[in-house]
């Protein structure tokens, strides 16, 4: 288990400037884009050498009143609901409100551990009239200064007493997770897909940080194994900036696809796939992830016998050289292969990390070189007398021999081919070297 910290608290209070504050040693980046708002804002917040994640739980709130209260209600329930601790934020330049009375009383019956904490206290005089908010119930008040830091070194070691080293323990293991991110041109069906995979099984375990705020890991349980799904569509979109929008959906995809192990590229079948799809796919390769190509929108098509087929061999030319990746024909909106997809990541992770014992590797590899030597290179024989895995995240070959200059792309092609055959790489970029013995 991690331990999770919500902060919670009406409009303008300063939640999301003392979140910020929190975050500052882990480098957040804020990107407050207009037209944008959050429901909820995460991140992995540290204090003496301890890591804690971090909730901010409300940004917008809309301007009806009554909306207005159903929506503090909603916030203060998933704080309680998703956090080991609740920061309740209030602020002592307007005092007491009834909202801040409608939330100390929801919070006054949670079990967990609630701090008050008064903000704006920038000076003597509003400490003076921090003390008001006793009136609230809670023994302790917490007086800060978001803006200026004050008083936040004492929360912070309030908040992190309990925090055990199973808690650190649980944020190193979440690090340690298999990690997928759903990555593809906008109205593929990302958001959909996400959707599906909630309602089909109700079995996530918790939303947590991603190391940067442009996305949220959410922690999956599925088929008994736990992964990490990282998100980048947790903005709300609003018409206006679109072109900023479209700016930083691409900026969070390529931080979704470098935190991710496994990028499941999602295409609209009925558009097909498309420049702009091979360019996602051939950096989720060059960085070294795992794929799954995820065909989506199958359900509009004319299905006649070889549909598939003949659509996966088109697919494949486009995406040359690295065609030895999982394709997947599935539709978010019937929940069709959904799992399958799921199934199918975890098993592109599992290649991924695996490592082949030298003897084994030795043994059918050697069999391939000796079958098929490289050819002769100005009157000299090619030999390959021994292989290895390099301990690195991308599964990584190095094959020794006496002129490593003089094997060319077709025979380290024709190496590849064995591995992925031999050994399953299915959807792995896999790295081949040739070193001097
Ligand atoms: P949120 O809506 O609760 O997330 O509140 P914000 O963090 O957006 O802050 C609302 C306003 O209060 C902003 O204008 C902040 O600059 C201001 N603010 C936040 N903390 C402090 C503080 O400690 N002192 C003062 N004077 N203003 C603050
Ligand atoms: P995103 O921008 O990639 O997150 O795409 P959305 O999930 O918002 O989907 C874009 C549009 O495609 C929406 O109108 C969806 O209802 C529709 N859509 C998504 N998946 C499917 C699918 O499997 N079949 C069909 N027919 N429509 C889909």
């Amino acid at each position: 288990m991690s331990y999770t910290v919500a902060i919670v608290g009406r409009p303008n209070v300063g939640k999301s400037t003392l979140f910020n504050r929190f975050l500052e040693q882990r480098k957040a980046i804020v990107d407050d884009i207009s037209g944008v708002t959050r429901d909820r804002q995460y991140g992995i917040a540290e204090w003496n050498g301890k890591p804690f994640n971090l909730i901010d739980t409300g940004g917008f709130v809309p301007q009806s009143d009554d909306i207005f209260e159903v929506e503090i209600r909603k916030q203060v329930k998933i704080a309680v609901e998703e956090a080991n601790a609740i920061v309740f934020m209030v602020d002592v330049a307007t005092g007491i409100t009834d909202l801040d009375d409608a939330m100390a009383d929801m919070l006054r019956r949670s079990t967990k551990p609630v701090y008050l904490v008064v903000n704006k206290v920038d000076n003597g005089q509003c400490e003076l009239d921090a003390t008001e908010f006793y009136s609230l119930g809670f023994e302790t008040i917490y007086t800060v200064s978001s803006i200026s830091g004050a008083g936040t070194g004492e929360l912070l070691d309030a908040i992190v007493a309990p925090i055990t080293q199973a808690d650190i323990d649980g944020i190193l293991a979440q690090e340690e997770l298999p990690k997928f991110a759903i990555i593809g041109q906008p109205n593929v069906g990302k958001s959909s897909l996400l959707n599906a995979l909630v309602g089909a099984e109700r079995t996530i375990v918790s939303d947590i940080a991603g190391t940067t705020r442009d996305t949220i890991h959410t922690h999956y349980n599925l088929f008994q194994k736990e992964f990490i799904l990282i998100d980048t569509a947790g903005l709300r979109k609003k018409t206006k900036e679109k072109e900023d929008l479209e700016f930083y959906s691409v900026i969070r995809a390529i931080r979704a696809v470098d935190e991710a192990d496994v990028c499941l590229l999602v295409i609209d079948a009925v558009n097909g796939i498309t420049a702009q799809d091979v360019n996602i796919f051939s950096l989720a390769a060059r960085k070294g992830k795992g794929i799954v190509v995820l065909v989506n929108k199958w359900d509009l098509m004319n299905k006649e016998t070889n549909t598939a087929r003949d659509y996966e061999a088109k697919l494949k030319q486009k995406i040359a050289p690295f065609t030895d990746v999982p394709i997947l024909f599935i539709s978010a909106k019937e929940k069709l292969r959904i799992l399958k997809a799921i199934e199918i990541g975890l098993e592109v992770y599992d290649s991924k990390k695996r490592r082949i014992p030298t003897s084994q590797l030795n043994e059918v590899m050697l069999k391939a070189i000796e079958s098929y030597h490289a050819p002769v290179v100005r009157g000299h024989a090619v030999k390959i007398k021994f292989v290895t895995q390099i301990p690195t995240h991308v599964p990584s070959f190095a094959f020794f021999t006496n002129y490593p200059d003089d094997i060319k792309a077709p025979y380290r092609n024709y190496l590849e081919n064995q591995l992925r055959s031999k050994f399953n790489f299915k959807g792995v970029p896999v790295r081949i070297f040739f070193r001097k013995k």
